[in-house]
């Protein structure tokens, strides 16, 4: 069997806060198989997104592993991190965080390059995301000039580019109007599955975590399935 797309145990994260020191995670740990749609929810402040940092490589736990498509995060040094969030992962957040002096394209075009492409292949790659996007015809619009559904569907684009592993999305419609918010999502589950990738989305939204294969819940800082 293939190994898990992410899988996660032992996971202890504190933080402090002036005097206190807030457990946040405590032995937490799961499981994301490749192709699977998981969805993790919890109330505001329950961990999800220290989760997701965790997760994506962004935030060290205090003690536990983290193993994404079989190459252990938790053992790696800090340039071994980078390299292997930059080719294994993608990630969409609440805000596009598209960079707002480069056009749509250019957004898709510069994370290919950090990871080793040349522009001419960078280049048709990312025109070819934007069509699959349906934003052939903003491909030199800059930020500022896409509705937020533009621009968050870019950001799904530019998450797919360097074809990872897995996605890791927190929040990704959580700033949409419910039309929108549907329609992005079936965008990004539909690509994703189309490239056989697997997501963890923390999500507010039950209708969303209804659409997806699993659900997974945060309580006390201990992952369940919900
Ligand atoms: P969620 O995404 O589920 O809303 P978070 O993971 O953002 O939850 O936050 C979980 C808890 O950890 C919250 O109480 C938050 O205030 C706290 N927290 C998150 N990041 C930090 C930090 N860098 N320093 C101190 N406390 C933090
Ligand atoms: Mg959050």
């Amino acid at each position: 069997m293939s190994e898990p797309a992410l899988h996660i145990d032992g996971v202890h994260k504190e933080f402090r806060q002036g005097e206190n020191r807030l457990t946040v995670l405590d032995d937490a740990a799961l499981t994301v198989q490749p192709g699977e749609f998981v969805a993790l929810v919890g109330p505001s402040g329950s961990g999800k997104s220290t989760l997701m940092h965790i997760a994506g490589l962004l935030e060290r736990p205090d003690t536990g592993r983290i193993r994404i498509a079989g190459a252990d995060g938790s053992q790696l040094n800090d340039g071994a991190r980078t390299r292997l969030r930059r080719t294994a992962l993608g990630f969409v957040y609440q805000h596009h965080h598209l960079l707002p002096e480069f056009s749509a394209a250019e957004n898709l075009i510069l994370p290919q390059m950090i990871a080793g492409s040349g522009r001419r292949e960078a280049r048709s790659r990312a025109l070819e995301l934007l069509e699959q996007v349906g934003l052939s015809e903003r491909a030199d619009h800059r930020p500022a000039r896409l509705s937020g559904g533009e621009a968050q569907r870019v950001a799904i684009a530019r998450a797919l580019v360097n074809r990872p592993d897995l996605l890791l999305a927190d929040e990704p419609t959580g700033n949409l109007d419910p039309h929108t918010s549907d329609r992005v999502f079936d965008l990004l589950q539909g690509l994703a599955r189309d490239a056989g990738l697997a997501a963890l989305v923390a999500t507010h939204n039950f209708d969303l975590a209804a659409r997806m294969d699993r659900t997974l819940r945060i309580v006390d800082g201990h992952v369940s399935p919900a």
